[in-house]
């Protein structure tokens, strides 16, 4: 569920020309654009287009991405697109279809989508988290209930586009005469024009506000995953629905353990006196601690297994298990009484580091000198 690198979205290589951006970004647009494609992905994959071509298209974002990554391009933290997107796309669509895609102005569109990036700590991705979010977003104004006019007026229809928001430009070529169709620009596309603006939203009909969201992220998310939140995005348009919120994941490291999908990993250090005679120590796993059986003759790298201890899996799919390798210490700073027992156990096993049950690693080593 991660995003996708921007330029593996258009099919392009790193050092793909402004013209090439431009060519892949229509053609992938066009067949994903949710007016031609059906399929139940093609809007998702219609706006990851989108995104990748706002950010390669702009030569300040792009060199941020290429620098930073995806962190990079939404650095100002809240990246909105949505369904408004789709109508200023319009233009490079009419150019396929022959002029016959723009909408009307007056109809009923869905809000924008808005995008937050949360933060969580290991634990937290782990075992799930409440918050409250707040995040800046358009709402319906309640002045003038979202039509833009003062209180008391109402907006009138276009006299320039009769209420269409488009203008049919005629041009007569070598081809004969072009039909053309224009956003209005005396209305910018509405197809109203208000004559008293309302005082609160300065006739947009939308006000900027802080809104309060409770989101719960489910246990076991991970770092990069997003969870949509139907209905919180921005306020429809004409009467619309709502957009959505979707809220994506990134997680802190931890000092102790790793993660890799459900499954744990982490060091755990022991002495040299505890690998040779073996022990029951203590481990830390993010349920409490858990007893270990430490057998006599342990080697760093060996592996254990603790069953179910784990990240829970996010859709509810039991426990990833955490994997315990084992990590031989060194002594050191050693006492001189401590130094003389070592010297002692070394003349005891006569300088050979040799495992008697097996051949060791310091057999083969010393076998390798003899060849000499
Ligand atoms: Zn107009
Ligand atoms: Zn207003």
């Amino acid at each position: 569920m991660s995003k996708r690198d921007y330029y593996e979205v258009l099919g392009l290589e790193r050092n793909a020309t402004a013209e090439e951006i431009k060519k892949s970004y229509r053609r992938l647009a066009r067949k994903y654009h949710p007016d031609v494609n059906k399929e139940p992905d093609a809007a998702n994959k219609f706006k990851e287009v989108k995104e990748a071509y706002e950010v390669l298209s702009d030569d300040q974002k792009r060199a941020q991405y290429d620098r930073f990554g995806h962190a990079g391009a939404q650095s100002q933290g809240f990246g909105g697109f949505g369904a408004d997107d789709f109508g200023g796309f319009s233009d490079i669509f009419d150019m396929f279809f022959g002029g016959g895609g723009r909408r009307d102005p007056n109809a009923p569109r869905q809000g924008n989508d808005l995008q937050y990036t949360m933060t969580l700590t290991f634990e937290e991705a782990i075992f799930g988290k409440e918050a409250d979010i707040s995040i800046p977003s358009d709402e319906n104004c309640h002045t003038c209930k979202g039509n833009g006019a003062k209180p008391g007026t109402k907006p009138e229809t276009c006299k320039n586009c009769h209420g269409t928001g488009q203008l049919n430009i005629e041009q007569n070529t070598p081809f004969g005469r072009v039909v053309n169709k224009r956003v209005c620009h005396y209305c910018s596309g509405t197809g109203k024009e208000i004559k008293e603006k309302c005082p609160t939203c300065h006739g947009k009909g939308t006000v900027k506000k802080q809104k309060k969201i409770h989101i719960k992220i489910p246990a076991g998310i991970d770092d990069g995953q997003q969870i949509r939140v139907a209905g919180k995005g921005e306020a429809g348009i004409n009467g619309g629905p709502p957009g959505d919120l979707y809220v994506v994941v990134q997680v802190r490291q931890h000092e102790f353990f790793q993660r890799d999908g459900d499954d744990i990993y982490c060091d755990m250090p022991i002495t040299f006196a505890q690998a040779a005679l073996g022990d029951e120590i203590e481990v830390p796993t993010v349920h409490g601690k858990v007893k270990l059986k430490i057998p006599a003759g342990i080697q760093t790298g060996k592996t254990f297994r603790l069953r179910g201890k784990g990240v829970p899996n996010v859709r509810g799919y039991g426990h990833g298990d955490q994997n315990v390798r084992i990590r031989v210490v060194t002594p050191t700073n050693l006492s001189e009484r401590q130094k003389e027992l070592l010297r002692e156990f070394n003349e005891l096993s006569g300088n050979d580091p040799a495992d008697e049950s097996e051949e060791s690693f310091f057999s083969r080593v010393k076998r390798a000198f003899k060849n000499d």
